[in-house]
């Protein structure tokens, strides 16, 4: 592997990703969290996080996305909630919306929460209850969104779309017209962690990707000045990769709930970088300086075809994670692009996994075996 850069990166982060907790009452096959969770006992305290929003406020962050799990279940919520708001860091609540009362999203609001981002696993009752593990989801949901709405808080709908829910893509928009959502995420889910143990349960057909982008292209043109719409693809059908996470350590810098600081999700799936702990250095010597966020700032460690590309400065070669699952190189270009001598083989992977009947979810559970339902 190539040296690290020497120079400190000089750059502040715009977002904190501050994963609270990986509890959660839902156990989505395509939660972006590892397949080894932390348990409760081992999370940050809530006077680490409010030190660590003190550091993050200091080093330049701008946003903070409290995330999970269910962000809800830490009962100090409202405490992390009211540092933010007196930091002056803009809080975005990322919520599964299932248990939370209206007392206290009343309580949340009035500690200073500035927007919410509610996931919606699908708009038919029971294909939301079938995703999520949750009976009754979809209704609490819709209630949840309602409150949100009424206290005029911003609002943001994520649907995670996949092969069991395009087909009702329209309806989501529907949905999320009638709730008033200031805006829509159709994210096609991304293959890591328990998605990627789930990649064959929950891949699309080529038709179904195509159809979701003209659905997403006339919603856009009808509903533009009401309703503004993220489209995220699927990478394994991409013709250019995402620039994941914005570019390794360049945007976004995420706590785990045991204090591990990551550039991304999926980082510690690469072997050999050791990620540092708030609990035992400062936040800004993380970000700046330690080895395993210098590791792919800059383009000296991109091979060919990188590195002579004209789109290194727009995706950075994708998402090193992603080179490291697929292909055990994570210095590799990432296959979701065309350019790569393996791509047509993980688009035929993609295609013939869609082509199959779908095999069971594995679920997302803490602390317990992955219980296998028919998909
Ligand atoms: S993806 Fe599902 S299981 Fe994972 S944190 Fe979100 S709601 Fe919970
Ligand atoms: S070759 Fe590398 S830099 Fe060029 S488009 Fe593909 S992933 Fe991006």
């Amino acid at each position: 592997m190539n040296a690290i850069p020497r120079e400190p990166w000089r750059e502040p982060p715009i977002g904190l990703l501050a994963e609270l907790t990986h509890r959660c009452p839902l156990a989505c096959p395509y939660c972006s969290n590892p397949l080894e969770l932390t348990a409760r006992e081992r999370e940050l305290s809530t006077e680490v996080w409010l030190r660590v929003l003190e550091e993050a406020a200091a080093l330049g962050v701008l946003q903070l996305h409290l995330s999970g799990g269910e962000p809800t279940l830490r009962t100090d919520l409202e405490a992390i909630v009211a540092r933010a708001r007196a930091l002056e860091l803009y809080s975005n609540l990322i919520t599964a919306g299932v248990g939370v009362s209206e007392r206290r999203l009343e309580a949340l609001a009035k500690a200073g929460l500035d927007h919410v981002q509610l996931s919606v696993q699908d708009v038919d009752p029971e294909g939301c209850d079938r995703i999520g593990g949750f009976k009754g989801s979809l209704a609490r949901k819709v209630a949840f969104a309602r409150a949100v709405r009424a206290l005029g808080l911003p609002l943001t709908l994520n649907a995670v779309v996949h092969r069991h829910n395009l087909d009702r893509l329209e309806r989501f928009v529907e949905l999320a017209l009638e709730l008033e959502a200031d805006r829509l995420e159709v994210a096609h889910v991304q293959y890591y962690g328990w998605a990627l143990a789930n990649r064959a349960a929950l891949m699309p057909t080529r038709a179904q990707l195509d159809r979701s982008v003209e659905i997403v292209k006339a919603a856009r043109e009808r509903y533009g000045d009401r309703l503004l719409i993220d489209f995220v693809v699927p990478d394994y059908y991409a013709t250019h990769p995402k620039p994941c996470a914005s570019g390794w350590g360049r945007a976004v810098i995420l706590v785990a709930p045991d204090g591990r600081v990551l550039p991304c999700h999926a980082a510690p799936t690469i072997p050999g970088l050791d990620f540092p702990s708030v609990k035992d250095r400062p936040l800004a010597w993380i970000w700046h300086e330690s080895p395993a966020f210098q590791r792919f700032r800059g383009f000296e460690w991109m091979q060919e075809p990188c590195r002579s590309c004209p789109r290194r400065e727009i995706d950075f070669g994708g998402c090193r994670c992603q080179a490291m699952q697929l292909l055990g190189d994570p210095e590799a270009t990432d296959p979701a692009c065309s350019l790569s001598p393996h791509h047509a083989r993980i688009r035929a992977l993609a295609e013939a996994e869609a082509a199959s009947a779908p095999p069971p979810f594995r679920y997302r559970r803490l602390a317990e075996p992955a219980a296998a339902v028919p998909a």
